[in-house]
């Protein structure tokens, strides 16, 4: 066989292996997913993030046909993992759970951040709703939120509040708190709120501001000390802790989300299917049970879907930035 002969016959063997690469991944739609979904979640595992996003994928993945894996990318306030999903290839194998800071609070915090959440994702929906409490080490010496923050105030100086990077839900929600209560403590930070709640137990440090999910169990068996939730109504899944307002804080009001991201350019056919699948797991009693007992507030009818996604995030970052400018940086 001559030189160009079989030049022209690996160039064609090359083409065919391309278009059959395509065909098996399903970039109509028509296939996908025929192998593994990785889902990145921006925050160390065992925090509220990861504990979602494996509840969520669970269901998913049976819908899908295809495991869908949780990798945690740690770093940043979330934000190493999300620059890393937006710069993986937009065909379905790759998405992202991400949650308000990450895909809200983050633009303000980082004027160099990587993305821009509006553009450079394409929304799958929302997850679930998280609302936030104010933690503290179970031996605080404060028996409620009023005593709480009469001591921040005067010893903030030699205390430590623990967060999970500069943009993360528990940064932004305590950088408000913080501001309310006019304090600066030391700020100390985790690779997610499920070290910094280790932490936190074992009273390495004094506050935090969390998510409901990843703070259920520890309130319950007295191995933290929950002030109050920063919602309008007291919490089912925690029903003795009462509401900021209730406590006497109502302008501390506050509460995050969790939501799944794909990279922009991901073909529509493949978004649906995961957008379709994100809303059978929703569904799904026993995935709503886990979520439910988490404290989680489910999204129902037009609150789920890319639509409403997408809207959310855009009001979330303007939200956001109006928070930021008035409280400041923080430390
Ligand atoms: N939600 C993050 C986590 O899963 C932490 C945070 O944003 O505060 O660890």
């Amino acid at each position: 066989m001559s030189v160009r002969r079989f030049t022209a016959m690996l160039a064609a063997g090359c083409l065919l292996a391309t278009a059959g690469a395509a065909v098996a991944q399903g970039s109509n739609g028509s296939t996908y997913p025929v192998r593994p979904v990785t889902m990145i979640v921006p925050f160390a595992a065992g925090g509220p993030t990861d504990v979602v996003a494996r509840i969520v994928s669970d269901h998913m993945s049976r819908t899908l046909g295809q495991q869908i894996v949780i990798e945690n990318v740690v770093g940043a306030g979330g934000t190493t993992g999300s620059t890393r999903a937006k710069r993986a290839s937009a065909d379905g194998y790759t998405i992202i759970m991400g949650h308000m800071g990450t895909h809200a609070a983050a633009v303000p915090l980082y004027p160099n951040l990587a993305y821009d959440p509006s553009v450079d994702f394409e929304p799958v929906g929302l997850a679930a709703g998280t609302p936030i409490l104010i933690l503290a080490r179970k031996d605080y010496p404060a028996k409620d939120l009023a005593e709480f923050a009469e001591h921040v105030k005067k010893n903030a100086a030699t205390l430590n509040m623990a967060h999970a990077g500069v943009g993360s839900v528990s940064y932004t929600t305590c950088l408000l708190l913080n501001s309310i209560l006019d304090v600066k403590p030391t700020a100390v930070p985790y690779n997610g709120t499920g070290p910094a709640m280790n932490a936190l137990v074992g009273g390495q440090v004094d506050y935090m501001c969390d998510q409901i999910v990843n703070v259920v169990s520890q309130v319950q068996g007295g191995s933290i000390r929950a002030y109050a939730i920063a919602t309008a109504e007291r919490n089912p899944a925690l029903p003795d802790v009462p509401t900021t307002k209730e406590a006497g804080l109502p302008e501390y009001s506050v509460s995050a989300w969790n939501a799944v991201f794909a990279p922009k350019g991901t073909p529509q056919p493949i978004l649906d299917k995961l957008s379709e699948a994100l809303d059978k797991a929703l569904t799904d009693e026993t995935t709503r049970k886990r979520l439910l007992d988490l404290g989680s507030d489910l999204p129902e009818g037009d609150r789920r879907g890319q639509k409403a996604l997408a809207s959310l995030v855009r009001s979330e970052v303007d939200r956001w930035s109006r928070v930021i400018k008035t409280a400041g940086p923080g430390n």
